[in-house]
């Protein structure tokens, strides 16, 4: 029984179910993204009913908390040169999308129970930068925390973003933060015992126009100065990097062979188990639904489970950290933008770097599991919280895609979906002090390029907050710049 295969296209049996829910994953939702059943070629059709029955049977779940997962397009893998064959009109914004994710968990899915009654720190959103904070103030003694989250872990951007981890970058500050990150994701399996799938192949960015071009050949020097070893490319160097490729409209490119990318999904799960260990509590299923302010500071957080007292209060939810603020009379400029992305079927390895055409924002790896994962900004994409998934948004990626690698025509797509980047007007974080709130503090607007900077920008925060010691990364990058039209502008933005 125990062997009993739930899902083929995965080798998902009933007992990697029961590891799950033994872990704490006992929702549809994150038992698929811990198992992994459901991501394969039949999306679920044929194994989403037992293992609801499952853990229904096990009593992992109330049964009207067993609700299915969000299925995702397209209902049949069909190929990249199918896909690419469907019209789109550049001159339209993208419109609607499908499914569209409600805006409301389950009731029936928040955990029995008040939340505690006091903390010195909450932490509101459960992605990467809210766990990733959780777990350094931990480490460093800060045990007392309380983060919550709305949904599942990875039901935000952490949870839907492509994994790429690149120190190219055209600031500084950034390339350091994404240095430091990259360092600290190399240990990570380490200190945290799971295993994250690094693969440092590379970051190879191609460009069309000569503007562009500019762009990589001053940032190449940068990086440089910072010990990055990028270096400027030929059109053909680049094919020989990545055999196949056309290069087609493509004058030069760059290319960092410590880049690389990582499987955000268990990324998170490492923080939240790290958290946990500590005594840190992590309340999944928890919705932050307004505040008790009085004298220029939070004194509670509310929620859909009871208030929480506390000393400090970190807003770290990601693109809906504007609808969040303003629950407490605070506005934030950051807007919503969706942005869509797709997995293949698994091939066997034949792609090492991950590779961007900066100026269309096209940008496909290889995971280590073989499927191509890509995506590409619209820049017809109105502001707003949607995440649902277009046909446009995959005709224009395979016909991008196909531009550049046209050998992968035949490659069938097995899921797509969409997450929202979190954009700040000069793409870069705001961190640090709320002014007029001073014990709110922001770690939100990360853009398309979060997920790289959390490790690094969390382990600074945590360092500031136990310390008191000044960090101009938290004065760089506060709130406040864009009153005083103090922009800090970065320009190696995909899509
Ligand atoms: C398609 C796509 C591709 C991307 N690719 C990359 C990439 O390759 N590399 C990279 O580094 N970055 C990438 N990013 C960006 C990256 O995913 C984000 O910058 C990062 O995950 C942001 O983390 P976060 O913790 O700030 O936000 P999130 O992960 O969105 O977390 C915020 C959390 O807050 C919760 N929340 C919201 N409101 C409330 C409330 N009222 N109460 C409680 N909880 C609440 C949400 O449910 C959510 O889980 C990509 C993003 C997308 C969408």
């Amino acid at each position: 029984m125990s062997k009993s295969m739930i899902c083929s296209c995965e080798d998902v049996t009933a007992d990697d179910v029961r590891h799950a829910v033994s872990r704490g994953y006992c929702d549809v939702e994150s038992v698929k993204r811990y198992t992994g059943f459901g991501t394969g070629i039949c999306q679920g059709k044929s194994c989403l009913s037992a293992v609801a029955s499952l853990l229904e049977k096990e009593k992992a779940l109330k049964a009207d908390a067993v609700v299915p997962f969000t299925p995702r397009p397209p209902l049949f893998p069909t190929e990249l040169s199918l896909l690419a064959s469907a019209p789109v009109d550049e001159s339209l914004p993208p419109i609607g999308g499908v499914p569209q994710e409600v805006d409301a968990f389950p009731q029936a899915l928040r955990p029995e129970g008040p939340v505690p009654a006091k903390a010195k720190v909450v932490i509101i959103g459960g992605g990467v930068m809210g766990l990733a904070l959780a777990y350094n103030l931990a480490r460093s003694g800060e045990t007392d925390v309380v983060v919550l989250e709305r949904g599942y872990l990875c039901a935000g951007a952490s949870g839907r973003n492509g994994g790429g981890v690149r120190m190219q970058w055209g600031t500084p500050a950034l390339v350091e933060l994404a240095k430091r990150s990259i360092d600290v994701m190399k240990g990570f399996a380490r200190e945290m015992g799971i295993n994250v799938w690094l693969r440092q192949g590379g970051y190879l960015f191609l460009a069309r126009k000569p503007e562009v071009a500019k762009r990589l050949e001053r940032n190449v020097a940068l990086h440089n100065r910072y010990g990055v070893p990028t270096r400027l490319v030929t059109p053909d160097a680049a094919r020989d990097i990545v055999p196949g490729l056309t290069m087609k409209g493509c004058v030069a490119a760059s290319f960092n062979p410590e880049d690389g990318v990582i499987f955000p999904w268990p990324f998170l799960w490492g923080y939240a188990q790290g958290c946990r260990k500590k005594g840190v509590r992590v309340e999944t299923y928890t919705e932050v639904t307004g505040f008790e302010v009085s004298g220029g500071q939070v004194r509670k957080v509310k929620t859909d489970r009871g208030d929480i007292a506390c000393d400090t209060v970190v807003l770290a939810s990601g693109a809906w950290s504007p609808q969040v603020a303003k629950l407490v009379g605070v506005d934030l400029p950051n807007e919503p933008h969706r942005h869509e992305i797709l997995s293949t079927e698994p091939l066997k390895p034949f792609l090492g770097p991950l590779v961007s055409v900066l100026d269309s924002g096209l940008y496909f790896s290889q995971s280590m599991r073989g499927e191509i994962v890509g995506g590409m900004g619209d820049p017809k994409e109105p502001p707003g919280l949607n995440m649902g998934s277009t046909l446009r948004f995959v005709s224009r990626f395979a016909h991008a895609l196909m531009e550049q690698l046209p050998q992968v025509g035949h490659v069938k797509v097995l899921r797509q979906w969409a997450g929202c980047y979190d954009v700040t007007p000069d793409n870069n974080p705001i961190l640090g002090r709320t002014p007029g709130l001073d014990n709110l503090l922001q770690m939100s607007g990360f853009v398309g390029h979060g997920f790289m900077m959390a490790p690094a920008v969390a382990e600074r925060m945590a360092a500031w907050m136990i310390t008191g010691e000044s960090d101009e990364l938290f004065t760089r990058f506060n709130l406040r710049r864009f009153a005083e039209g103090a922009l800090e502008r970065e320009d190696m933005i995909i899509g």
